[in-house]
Protein backbone atom coordinates (compact mmCIF):
# COMPACT_ATOMS: atom_id res chain seq x y z
CA UNK A 1 0.00 0.00 0.00
CA UNK A 2 1.28 3.10 -0.91
CA UNK A 3 0.12 6.42 0.60
CA UNK A 4 0.50 10.16 -0.59
CA UNK A 5 0.10 13.28 1.52
CA UNK A 6 -0.41 17.22 0.55
CA UNK A 7 -0.22 20.60 2.50
CA UNK A 8 -2.23 23.25 1.34
CA UNK A 9 -3.24 26.90 3.51
CA UNK A 10 -5.92 28.86 3.97
CA UNK A 11 -6.81 32.01 5.92
CA UNK A 12 -10.50 32.47 7.48
CA UNK A 13 -12.32 33.35 10.37
CA UNK A 14 -14.40 32.46 13.05
CA UNK A 15 -15.93 31.96 16.07
CA UNK A 16 -17.06 28.82 18.41
CA UNK A 17 -21.03 28.88 19.36
CA UNK A 18 -22.26 27.71 22.50
CA UNK A 19 -18.72 27.43 23.72
CA UNK A 20 -17.17 29.21 26.91
CA UNK A 21 -13.44 30.07 26.11
CA UNK A 22 -11.71 32.69 24.19
CA UNK A 23 -12.55 30.82 20.73
CA UNK A 24 -16.47 32.30 21.40
CA UNK A 25 -15.47 35.07 20.38
CA UNK A 26 -14.53 36.13 16.26
CA UNK A 27 -10.91 35.58 15.36
CA UNK A 28 -9.00 34.25 12.30
CA UNK A 29 -6.59 31.32 11.65
CA UNK A 30 -3.97 30.49 8.82
CA UNK A 31 -5.49 26.91 8.95
CA UNK A 32 -3.28 24.02 7.90
CA UNK A 33 -4.90 21.05 6.17
CA UNK A 34 -3.15 17.84 5.40
CA UNK A 35 -4.68 15.60 2.56
CA UNK A 36 -3.82 12.36 2.58
CA UNK A 37 -4.99 8.93 0.22
CA UNK A 38 -3.61 5.73 -0.18
CA UNK A 39 -4.11 3.14 -2.95
CA UNK A 40 -1.99 -0.31 -4.09
CA UNK A 41 -1.21 0.27 -7.45
CA UNK A 42 1.46 3.04 -9.18
CA UNK A 43 1.03 4.50 -12.80
CA UNK A 44 3.52 3.79 -15.52
CA UNK A 45 5.02 6.94 -14.38
CA UNK A 46 5.40 5.22 -10.88
CA UNK A 47 2.83 7.71 -9.16
CA UNK A 48 -0.04 6.92 -6.82
CA UNK A 49 -1.16 10.03 -8.01
CA UNK A 50 0.91 13.47 -9.07
CA UNK A 51 0.75 15.36 -5.86
CA UNK A 52 0.12 18.50 -8.11
CA UNK A 53 -3.28 17.00 -9.14
CA UNK A 54 -4.33 16.35 -5.38
CA UNK A 55 -2.96 19.76 -4.68
CA UNK A 56 -5.35 21.42 -7.42
CA UNK A 57 -7.85 19.24 -6.26
CA UNK A 58 -7.14 20.54 -2.21
CA UNK A 59 -7.01 24.31 -4.14
CA UNK A 60 -10.19 24.06 -5.80
CA UNK A 61 -11.84 23.56 -2.47
CA UNK A 62 -10.42 25.48 -0.09
CA UNK A 63 -10.76 28.55 -2.63
CA UNK A 64 -14.36 29.37 -1.16
CA UNK A 65 -13.34 29.54 2.35
CA UNK A 66 -9.90 31.52 1.85
CA UNK A 67 -10.53 35.06 3.18
CA UNK A 68 -13.89 34.20 4.32
CA UNK A 69 -16.11 33.92 7.75
CA UNK A 70 -16.81 30.40 8.20
CA UNK A 71 -19.96 31.25 10.42
CA UNK A 72 -21.56 32.41 7.14
CA UNK A 73 -20.65 29.63 4.54
CA UNK A 74 -24.17 27.69 4.11
CA UNK A 75 -22.23 24.52 5.20
CA UNK A 76 -21.84 25.94 8.55
CA UNK A 77 -25.19 27.65 9.34
CA UNK A 78 -25.38 24.97 11.98
CA UNK A 79 -22.62 23.20 12.24
CA UNK A 80 -20.00 24.55 14.62
CA UNK A 81 -16.45 25.76 12.58
CA UNK A 82 -14.52 23.33 14.66
CA UNK A 83 -11.07 22.26 13.37
CA UNK A 84 -12.90 18.80 13.52
CA UNK A 85 -16.45 19.72 11.72
CA UNK A 86 -14.28 21.43 8.81
CA UNK A 87 -11.73 18.24 8.39
CA UNK A 88 -14.69 16.47 7.84
CA UNK A 89 -15.98 19.18 5.48
CA UNK A 90 -12.86 19.09 3.21
CA UNK A 91 -12.38 15.24 3.24
CA UNK A 92 -16.31 15.06 2.12
CA UNK A 93 -15.42 17.59 -1.23
CA UNK A 94 -12.11 16.82 -1.48
CA UNK A 95 -13.35 13.04 -2.07
CA UNK A 96 -16.37 14.20 -4.78
CA UNK A 97 -13.80 15.72 -6.46
CA UNK A 98 -11.06 12.56 -6.74
CA UNK A 99 -10.91 10.95 -10.69
CA UNK A 100 -12.30 7.52 -9.93
CA UNK A 101 -9.33 5.62 -9.80
CA UNK A 102 -7.23 2.86 -7.48
CA UNK A 103 -6.87 5.90 -5.06
CA UNK A 104 -8.84 6.18 -1.62
CA UNK A 105 -8.99 9.19 0.31
CA UNK A 106 -7.65 8.25 3.64
CA UNK A 107 -8.13 11.32 6.05
CA UNK A 108 -8.09 15.06 5.89
CA UNK A 109 -6.18 16.93 9.05
CA UNK A 110 -6.83 20.42 10.01
CA UNK A 111 -4.31 22.21 12.39
CA UNK A 112 -5.81 25.33 13.58
CA UNK A 113 -2.46 26.24 15.17
CA UNK A 114 1.26 24.84 15.09
CA UNK A 115 -0.04 23.40 18.89
CA UNK A 116 -3.53 21.71 17.68
CA UNK A 117 -4.98 19.96 15.16
CA UNK A 118 -8.09 17.89 14.44
CA UNK A 119 -7.95 14.64 11.99
CA UNK A 120 -11.56 13.50 10.12
CA UNK A 121 -10.59 9.93 8.98
CA UNK A 122 -14.38 8.26 7.46
ZN1 LIG B 1 -10.33 29.36 16.18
Amino acid sequence: MYEIEIQETFSAAHKLEGYAGKCQYLHGHNWRVQVGLEGEGLDDTGLLMDFTQLRAITRGVLEELDHSYLNEHPSFRSVNTTAENLARFLFERVAEKLPAGNVRLTHVRVHETDRYCATYRP
